[in-house]
Formats: structure tokens, C-alpha cells, sequence
């Protein structure tokens, strides 16, 4: 069955690999899977446990060795130890758990619109994955660093998180605690995001309300916004700020309606992490924690973005997002 096409994305992602300020883009790939179509009609209530569990199954038969396209992306950007990862039989075991987690709304799109999710090994600490979009197909292939099925969530975002700062003599650093879930479900929760954003066209909507009066194009703010100190980061092309300035990055960012520094990248990044927040507060009873310690270990500032007003307010929106009939109604 053929999808309609979807024009060739120009969405960034997870900036990767030993190349640091290299992001990998979506890749235009050839996939000519069929797969079957899946009614959307009741996303607005939860599925059956049934349905659920049939769904998941549908997306482990997704889970396999990652495409040649998607092995070429890793080793452009600097990655050349890049090979497959076979599963074991209790990491497909939490492969299917993490499935069975996401909101009901991402796991019918990726029913309809998930090629392959594959994993691979050689990819440095850093490194995360990619999503990968086929023009002629308007299907995806989400690869991701094997490492990630036993990573802890606070490991993943303190190691990303360091990008941002450099060592200035302050004796200060930086440390992020995601509670209540691990990297892999974070992840992937942040991917498949991406593939519902491009799917059900959310960002890119004229008036979408999820990201309105907060970007006015897919990596412009209001300018409001764009001047705050939180929006000048590494994320955003910004060179490295020292220890020192953490707390005024951070203070910054609680007034903005941001919850992390990476959703300043672009909307669809400022969209994939706040849903991947709000399903690890909603679902899993999370908390997203930034603290500043200095040279003895004492913590000396500390920040929980998911308390942020401006961020608490979009949850709500987030939530219809992923209840209504409405956010997916023309995927066919
Ligand atoms: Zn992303």
C-alpha cells in the first residue's frame, strides 16, 4: 500500500557523533514496505489491552537490522566502527515494554508509518540516533545506539547537557536527573515524536496551538524569546559557555516556555521534548532535575523545568494533542 509522499524533511535532530556541531538530517531513504492501515478514529480513548498488546506486536515485527542508508548517515558523520545490533531476548523484551508505554496516539502512527527500528553498536557516548524519513514512501526508520537499552535516563541528559558548558575554573558543573523512566523510553519517545510531528503535520500546521506565539519559523522565535540567555546555546549554534554562567542560562530558561535547552533547537525539537516530558511525568511519575554544584559537591542551584509555569501551561496542550481525533485525522 502506497502512503503519500511527504516532501523531503528538512527537520534536525539529535545532534550526534564525534563530529560534534555536525547534526545528522533526516535522510531521504527508499523504502518500499506496505504496511497496513490502522483507523486513528479511537485515539481519543485508550486502547483495549488487547489492541494495545496487538500493536505492539505489530511494531516488534519492525524491530530489525537497520538500513544501509541509515549505516552510511552514523559513518558520515564520523561513526566508522557502525555495525548492527542484534537484540538479545530481554533487551527485545524491554523493546516491547517501552512500546506498550507510549501515548496510544504514537503508537498508531508508527503502525502506519514506521519502517524499521534498529539499533547499532560503535556509536560514542554521545551519540543517540536518528530518524530517518523516506520521501517516496512517507515512512521512517528510527536507529539508535544500542548502549541506550541500559543507559540510565540521568546519564544520557547530563552527558548531552555537558555540551552546552566548559571547564572555566569555577569549579562549578552541571548535573541533569531524569526520574522515573530510562534513556531508551525517553528516546524514543523524543523519535517517534518526531515521526507524529511530521505525520500529523503539527508544526508545520499555520496556527498550530502546541507552538504558537513561541516560534515563527522552524528555528526562529519571537523575539521575545530570541533574546534570552537560554536561547544562545550550544544548541543553537552558540559556542560553549563556561560553568560560571550555568545559573543565568538556567533562570533564563524558567522564563521562557521551554523544558530543556535542547527544545530550543527548533520547534519540532522544542516539540519532541515536550511531549517525551510530559509522557515521563504523566506515564511514569517523572521529574526533570538541573543542578549546579560546585567544587565539593555541594548542590548550589537546582532547577525542575516540568514545574516551569510556561511549560506547565503547554502541558495541557500536549495532552489534547495526543487525545483528540483531530491531531491525525487526515493520515492516511
Ligand atoms: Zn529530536
Amino acid at each position: 500500500m502506497l502512503v503519500t509522499p511527504l516532501k523531503i524533511s528538512k527537520v534536525k535532530d539529535v545532534p550526534t557523533g564525534l563530529k560534534r556541531r555536525r547534526w545528522m538530517r533526516l535522510r531521504v531513504m527508499s523504502a518500499t514496505l506496505g504496511i497496513a492501515l490502522v483507523p486513528l478514529a479511537y485515539a481519543a480513548q485508550r486502547d483495549s489491552p488487547q489492541s494495545e498488546a496487538a500493536g505492539v506486536q505489530e511494531l516488534m515485527a519492525r524491530v530489525g537490522p537497520p538500513s544501509d542508508v541509515a549505516l552510511d548517515d552514523f559513518k558520515k558523520a564520523g561513526m566508522e566502527e557502525i555495525r548492527p545490533h542484534t537484540l538479545t531476548a530481554s533487551e527485545r523484551a524491554k523493546m516491547e515494554a517501552v512500546l506498550a508505554s507510549l501515548p496510544d496516539l504514537t503508537r498508531h502512527v508508527l503502525e502506519k508509518k514506521l519502517h524499521t527500528l534498529a539499533f547499532v553498536d560503535g556509536v560514542p557516548g554521545e551519540g543517540t540516533g536518528l530518524t530517518s524519513e523516506s520521501a517516496k514512501t512517507g515512512l521512517y526508520d528510527i536507529t539508535l545506539r544500542a548502549s541506550l537499552l541500559d543507559e540510565s535516563l540521568s546519564t544520557f541528559l547530563t552527558t548531552k547537557e555537558r555540551r552546552v558548558f566548559t571547564a572555566d575554573g569555577s569549579g562549578l558543573t552541571v548535573a541533569v536527573k531524569g526520574i522515573g523512566t530510562d534513556a531508551l523510553t525517553y528516546v524514543l519517545l523524543h523519535e517517534s515524536t518526531h515521526v507524529v510531528d511530521r505525520s500529523c503535520s503539527i508544526t508545520s500546521a499555520p496556527h498550530s496551538r502546541v507552538i504558537q506565539g513561541i516560534w515563527t519559523s522552524p528555528h526562529s522565535m519571537v523575539p521575545q524569546l530570541a533574546s534570552s540567555a537560554a536561547a544562545a546555546t550550544y544548541f543553537r549554534g552558540g559556542r560553549p559557555l563556561g560553568f560560571g554562567q550555568a545559573a543565568t542560562v538556567y533562570d533564563a530558561l524558567a522564563q521562557t516556555p521551554f523544558v530543556s535547552l535542547y527544545a530550543t533547537a527548533s520547534e519540532q525539537e522544542d516539540l519532541a521534548e515536550l511531549v517525551a516530558w510530559r509522557e515521563v511525568m504523566k506515564q511514569h511519575g517523572g521529574n526533570l532535575i538541573i543542578e549546579v554544584s560546585n567544587a565539593r559537591g555541594e548542590t548550589v542551584r537546582r532547577w525542575e523545568p516540568l514545574t516551569f509555569p510556561g511549560v506547565q501551561k503547554r502541558f495541557a496542550d500536549v495532552d489534547d494533542m495526543l487525545t483528540s481525533q483531530e491531531t491525525c485525522s487526515g493520515l492516511s
